[in-house]
């Protein structure tokens, strides 16, 4: 049974305790929390005496020195101001980028997100300022698009199994499945070509992932587009390369410490069990006979404001090759305008550590690298607004779009033209 005081004794020790507040300046000072959150990092932590929030992520899983993911709770701070810093950000990865690509995200109910726009870069440190709109805040470097989010989503889809067809390529190191979703149209008949997907080989880029489920489920909409290019093209979706080292909070490694797209020349299965075994199943395909269309890998950039590709450029490459390339770009960017048609960058791959390199020099079929800036774009209609979940997502549905423009014509699989000028409406 509870202890019943008199009221004069618990009126006491009310009084009691608001003197002893005032005692000691008022308000407990805010903190920060990463218990039960997946993806969190906030490393040490302290308030300093000017009340600022100083903070350190921790380095990737066997990787020191390669850090710059964050993602916390900050407790006790609802409705007032409150300055956080990176005391060392010229030492994290990426640290080019501080000066002028600073994203921060919060969010009261892990649903809605907001950028945090007063942000600074001085001497070295990172700082941001804003007023939480709850004592529970979420905190992070970018929208985050965990590994129970990707879970959901398979479960979701398995419920519609006559379109997309889901199968485990592998276990991670730590022993989470490696999902391949497989589209295409109960209407088709017979064999299709395949193109695939893959996403989130870095576990910071979660604009990647946002992409690729953007993506998914236009492909599997009533949008007769998606339902053209699905009854001509089979996808196959990789959208979680990665998942220990999202779970773990990293921001370029897996639970070995590798990162992941430096690692597809000569791929382990011990050390990198997801790219050896997105590798195995590309082979299969071309060994039973297969037509390879394309393949992309959805990133997230940090020292670039441009959603881009970075594709192959190759002496040695057919015209049909260099032109469903060139057409893929350009129809990319008539789609969607955040798209960049010009700061889309072409190399010769001589190595094959890079998936793209890899996918080109082993297979011949246009390889790209989808990069998407963390802050904003400094070109088009959206040019310098912060970059947000929903045009992320637009992005990923426009892929299906640009594919869709770039090899059919009234259903049928074509040849891709240099550049098929899209009819101007008056
Ligand atoms: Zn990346």
């Amino acid at each position: 049974m509870p202890i019943r005081r008199p009221h004069s004794v618990r009126l006491v020790l009310v009084l009691g305790a608001v003197v002893l507040a005032c005692l000691c300046g008022a308000a407990a000072a805010p903190s920060i929390e990463t218990d039960g959150l997946e993806g969190a990092n906030a490393g040490a932590w302290e308030v300093s005496a000017d009340g600022v929030l100083r903070f350190s992520p921790r380095s990737d899983t066997h990787a020191p020195g390669e850090w710059r993911w964050y993602h916390f709770r900050l407790n006790g701070a609802q409705g007032v101001e409150t300055t956080l810093e990176i005391p060392n950000a010229r030492k994290s990865s990426a640290s080019a980028a501080w000066p002028f690509n600073r994203p921060v995200v919060s969010s009261d109910d892990g649903r809605t997100w907001r950028r945090v726009s007063d942000t600074r870069y001085a001497d070295g440190a990172f700082r941001f300022t804003f007023v939480p709109g709850s004592d529970r805040e979420l905190v992070a470097m970018v929208y985050p698009y965990e590994f129970a989010r990707h879970l959901r989503l398979m479960e979701e889809i398995a419920d519609d199994p006559a379109v997309a067809k889901i199968d485990v390529l592998a276990q991670t190191i730590e022993g989470r499945p490696l999902h391949r979703v497989v589209i295409r149209s109960p209407r088709a008949s017979g064999e299709l070509p395949v193109l695939w997907v893959i996403a989130r080989q870095h576990p910071g880029e979660s604009p990647g992932s946002w992409k690729a489920e953007a993506l998914v489920r236009w492909l599997l909409s009533d949008d007769p587009g998606a339902r053209e290019l699905i009854a001509a093209v089979e996808f196959h979706v990789v959208p979680f390369m990665n998942p220990d080292g999202v779970v773990a909070g990293n921001y370029r490694r897996n639970a070995t410490g590798r990162n992941l797209n430096r690692e597809w020349e000569n791929p382990d299965p011990a050390t990198e069990p997801t790219v050896h075994a997105v590798q195995r199943a590309m082979r299969e395909h071309r060994d039973a006979g297969r037509t390879l269309l394309a393949f992309f890998d959805l990133h997230a950039f940090s020292t670039l404001r441009k959603n881009f590709c970075y594709y192959n450029e190759d002496p040695d490459l057919d015209l049909d090759h260099f032109e469903a390339c060139e057409s893929f770009l350009r129809n990319f960017e008539s789609i969607n305008p955040d798209f960049s048609y010009s700061g889309s960058d072409a190399s010769s791959p001589e190595v094959g550590n890079i998936a793209k390199n890899w996918v080109h020099l082993e297979f011949r079929i246009p390889a790209y690298t989808f990069e998407s800036s963390y802050q904003d774009v400094a070109y088009g209609p959206n040019a310098g607004e912060p970059m947000t979940i929903e045009r992320y997502q637009a992005l990923g549905r426009d892929l299906g779009r640009a594919i869709r423009r770039t090899y059919l014509r009234d259903g049928q699989l074509v040849r891709p033209a240099l550049w098929d000028e899209p009819a101007v409406s008056q």
